[in-house]
């Protein structure tokens, strides 16, 4: 019996449709096709849905043609189209198909997945990466206790300027590793580099593309090694799996502060072995690693948008390192003893094309890591596939991608955030 994958759409003020008369789509870089049931979960707990303005919700009618989402008797005004954003844990297989309007302004920095009913209920073109993802359940978050927590460990730290930048991240973005350090537990961020030396195009704390507002502010000065130490000893000494990540979303690249992390990690380590200490990089400095490896780094994380220098240039827009710099880190880390994540960022229609696929595979086979973390990548599906080099070659799916990583690498973790190890 045929299963009724049906369309999901808006109207102008938001409030969510099934639209009978056209079966749901998805889209993988340019490719638009019809949805199936094997390509879809039930909406995960945690997810949210968003309304894409000025952009039509399209769908395939019985004769197989894509048509936008016209109108429905009970709804006044255009019928838009809407997004699933998921939670930690799982990695997006195909974009939201949609038609914008001549001069529709790019949509903000999120991870926009297919989304549709499948008989009435809300499914999601997604597939799930991590087994457990407790400790990053939406639902452990943002709870009523939370702004008692900020303002008591600030009033006990008046002077600390993270803590107060902490404070914004926590409360006004919902930050999870920020809120982390006021519920002293698990992943709390710390950080520290109010520069960088790349120009990512989804850069979430600074937009030099202009492509959009990023979400949230950068760090705006540069903290002393007593303000680091200060929140990093209570949290690793006290926090169940307690990990202290350097490297956040709102701040630049934290090797850039190199001297200061020096002098940080070794106080740290001086004052308490607990828990572990890792940092969030873009891999340009090896060199800083291996100092800090040796002051006592326990773990590392290094963003990769693509193993394809092309299109890793487009996207990253590097000042002054590339690529070899990225591996020279990996292998620097492995050498060190360090547990080693790659951040890879992942877009349907482009890291499972054949060729993008194929290069990773001999890139994680000259560098290998422990863990791969599958994020869906933040940022305007148009914006994104405008600015990087044409693709060519078959597409074998985010779920051909994963079975092909897991058939090579049987032994790499394929997950979606820091392991406590
Ligand atoms: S490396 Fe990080 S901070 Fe720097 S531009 Fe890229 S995303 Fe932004």
């Amino acid at each position: 019996m045929k299963t009724n994958i049906n369309l999901a759409c808006a109207d102008s003020k938001g409030r969510l449709y099934e639209y009978p008369h056209l079966a749901a789509v998805g889209r993988t870089g340019e490719i638009i096709k019809p949805l199936t049931k094997k390509e879809l979960v039930p909406l995960p707990a945690g997810s949210s849905l968003t309304m894409l303005p000025r952009r039509a919700a399209l769908g395939v009618d019985k004769q197989g043609q894509l048509r936008s989402a016209r109108g429905l008797p009970y709804v006044k005004g255009p019928l838009y189209a809407v997004a699933a954003l998921l939670p930690m844990g799982y990695a997006r297989t195909y974009l939201p198909a949609a038609k914008g309007s001549p001069g529709a302004a790019p949509l903000p920095l999120f991870g926009y997945t297919a989304v549709c009913f499948c008989e009435g209920e809300l499914y999601a073109a997604a597939m799930r990466v991590e087994p457990d993802n407790t400790t990053w359940d939406p639902q452990r978050y943002n709870t009523p206790e939370l702004k008692e927590r900020v303002l008591n460990i600030c009033s006990r730290s008046p002077e600390n300027r993270i803590l107060e930048h902490l404070a914004v991240c926590a409360l006004e973005y919902g930050c999870f590793t920020a809120q982390n350090i006021f519920y002293r537990r698990w992943e709390g961020g710390v950080p520290v580099s109010p520069a960088c030396n790349a120009r990512c195009l989804g850069c979430i704390s600074k937009q030099v593309s202009q492509c959009c507002p990023s979400p949230q502010e950068r760090i705006s000065f540069i903290p002393s090694v007593r303000e680091i130490v200060d929140i990093a000893v209570p949290h690793l000494a006290e926090a169940e799996d307690g990990i202290i990540s350097f490297g956040q979303g709102c701040e630049g690249e934290p090797t850039l502060m190199a001297d200061l992390l020096m002098r940080a990690v070794s106080t740290v380590r001086n004052q308490t072995d607990c828990g572990v200490i890792n940092i969030n990089t873009n891999g340009s400095r090896p060199d800083v690693i291996q100092r800090l490896a040796r002051a006592g780094l326990n773990s590392i994380r290094v963003s990769l948008i693509s193993p394809l220098p092309a299109i890793f240039n487009a996207y990253v827009r590097p000042r002054a390192y590339s690529l070899k710099q990225l591996k020279e880190t990996l292998h620097v880390a492995m050498e060190e003893g360090l547990t080693v994540s790659l951040n890879y960022l992942i877009f349907p229609g482009v890291s499972d094309r054949e060729e993008e696929v194929e290069a990773m595979v001999e890139f994680l086979c000259r560098q290998p890591v422990h863990l791969v973390q599958l994020r869906n990548l933040n940022i305007d599906p148009d914006v994104y596939l405008k600015s990087i080099p044409l693709r060519r070659g078959r597409l074998l799916g985010i779920r051909g991608l994963c079975a092909r990583l897991k058939a090579e690498f049987p032994h790499m973790i394929l997950g979606s955030f820091t392991h406590y190890q």
